[in-house]
C-alpha cells in the first residue's frame, strides 16, 4: 500500500516518519512525500476548525496523487486566551509569521499570568483521505503550560515553551524519541496506524 504524507513541514515529516507503521496486515506500506510531485502545493488552510484543515489537506494531496494520502493540522489551545491561538497557531503573529514571531507574540499575551493559569494543550487531528473523497478523521492532545520563556534546542514551533504536565520538561528539552511516544501527534497518528490494519481501498 502507498501513501502520500501531505505536508511540507520537514519537521513534521521526519515525525511521522518515526510514529508510522511501515506494515500492516494487508502488507508493506510505502510513503510518498510531497516532493514526489514537484508542481503540487498545499492548498491554504482556510479551514475553521482543525478538522476542516487536516482534510482540505489530505484531500487535495489524494486527488492529484491518486492515493490515500494523511495530512494533520495542530492547534496550540491555551486556557487563559480562551483557546487561542487555536485554529491560528501557524499564523499567531501574522501572515508571514515564523515561529519565533509566534513565540513571543505568546509569551506577550500571557505577561502578568501565572503559572497556574497558564495551562494549555497542543491537539492534533490527522485526516486519512482517500481519491475517491472519502476522509477518516483521528484525533491526540497533550497537555501542559506554557513556561515564560524558551528552554531546549529539538523540536519545532511552539515546542520551547510548551512544558509537558507528565515529564514537566519543554517538548524542546526532549529527545525526538521521548516526544514521538507522547506527543500530540504520535497519540493520532498511533490512531492511524490502529486504522491502517483494517483499511484497504
Ligand atoms: P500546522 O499543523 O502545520 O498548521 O501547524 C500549526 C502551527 O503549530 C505551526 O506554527 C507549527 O509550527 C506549530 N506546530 C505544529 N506541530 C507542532 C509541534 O509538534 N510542536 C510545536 N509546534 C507545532
Amino acid at each position: 500500500m502507498k501513501i502520500v504524507l501531505a505536508t511540507h513541514n520537514p519537521h513534521k515529516l521526519k515525525e511521522l516518519l518515526a510514529i508510522l507503521p511501515r506494515k500492516c496486515t494487508s502488507g508493506v506500506i510505502e510513503y510518498i512525500t510531497l516532493a514526489a510531485l514537484e508542481k503540487f502545493k498545499l492548498p491554504e488552510e482556510t479551514g475553521a476548525t482543525l478538522e476542516e484543515n487536516a482534510a482540505l489537506k489530505a484531500l487535495a494531496a489524494a486527488k492529484a496523487f491518486g492515493l490515500p494520502a494523511l495530512a494533520d493540522d495542530t492547534g496550540l489551545e491555551v486556557d487563559a486566551l480562551n483557546g487561542a491561538p487555536g485554529v491560528h497557531t501557524a499564523r499567531y503573529a501574522g501572515e508571514h509569521a515564523d515561529s519565533d514571531d509566534n513565540n513571543r507574540k505568546l509569551l506577550y499575551e500571557l505577561e502578568g499570568t501565572l503559572l497556574p493559569q497558564r495551562t494549555a494543550s497542543f491537539r492534533t487531528v490527522a485526516c486519512l483521505a482517500t481519491p475517491q473523497g472519502n476522509t477518516y478523521l483521528f484525533e491526540g492532545s497533550v497537555s501542559g503550560h506554557i513556561g515564560f520563556g524558551y528552554s531546549g534546542e529539538n523540536g519545532f514551533g511552539y515546542d520551547p515553551v510548551f512544558i509537558v504536565q507528565a515529564c514537566k520538561k519543554t517538548m524542546a528539552e526532549l529527545s525526538a524519541a521521548q516526544k514521538n511516544k507522547i506527543s500530540h501527534r504520535a497519540r493520532a497518528f498511533e490512531k492511524v496506524a490502529d486504522f491502517l490494519e483494517t483499511f484497504v481501498e
